[in-house]
């Protein structure tokens, strides 16, 4: 094989085909990099789990092409907002997962708000189509909250089912209840 063919099939297999980001198999591989790397050199990662508030009425309403439109309106606003080095991956399918690297939880914070309200403010327009979307954030912090990556995942959900039910459109941090 050429070059070029190589890197397109290496391509295909890590990123996801709709919208260029880390497919979820990539996402874990290289988050547990991360956390291999956080323990060594001792810094904090912030785990970030988005999902697109009532997507599949978009779908419904206005089709699955104007769905996809609107993830990878998404994916962009979502890139536009972090840096090269964090990780951003697509967990499921209208479902984001991000690792902001060397990042404590309230700089986090101001980045995954500043991504909900991006989203919340975009003019979502295909075909002569507007449509205003809102998404669902949950937060997690290694090695605060867990150093498992599992863990990790499983609270930053649990703070973005918490956003949804006080009817989505913002950010929960994890905590374990105690407070
Ligand atoms: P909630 O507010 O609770 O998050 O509800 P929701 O409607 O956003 O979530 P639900 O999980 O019920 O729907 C997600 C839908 O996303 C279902 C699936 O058909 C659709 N979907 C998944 N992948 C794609 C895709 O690549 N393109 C499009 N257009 N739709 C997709
Ligand atoms: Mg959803
Ligand atoms: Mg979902």
């Amino acid at each position: 094989l050429w070059h070029y063919e190589y890197h397109k099939i290496y391509e295909d297999a890590i990123k996801d085909g709709l919208t260029g980001l880390l497919n979820h198999k990539t996402f874990v591989d290289r988050a547990n990099e991360e956390i291999e790397r956080a323990k060594r050199f001792q810094h904090n990662l912030v785990f970030l789990m988005y999902d697109l508030d009532k997507f599949k009425r978009v779908n419904d309403t206005l089709g699955h092409l104007y769905g996809d439109y609107v993830i990878k309106t998404t994916t962009q606003i979502i890139k536009d907002n972090v840096r090269t080095i964090d990780l951003v991956g697509r967990y499921g399918g209208e479902e984001f997962a991000v690792i902001l690297v060397n990042t404590n939880t309230d700089a986090a914070m101001t980045v995954a708000q500043r991504i909900v309200d991006n989203i919340s403010q975009y003019d979502f327009l295909m075909d002569e189509e507007h449509v205003n979307m809102t998404i669902s954030a949950g937060l997690s912090e290694y090695p605060n909250d867990s150093d498992k990556l599992l863990e990790l995942i499983q609270h930053a959900d649990e703070g973005l089912y918490k956003t949804k039910d006080n009817g989505g459109n913002g950010v929960t941090i994890f905590t374990t209840g105690e407070l």
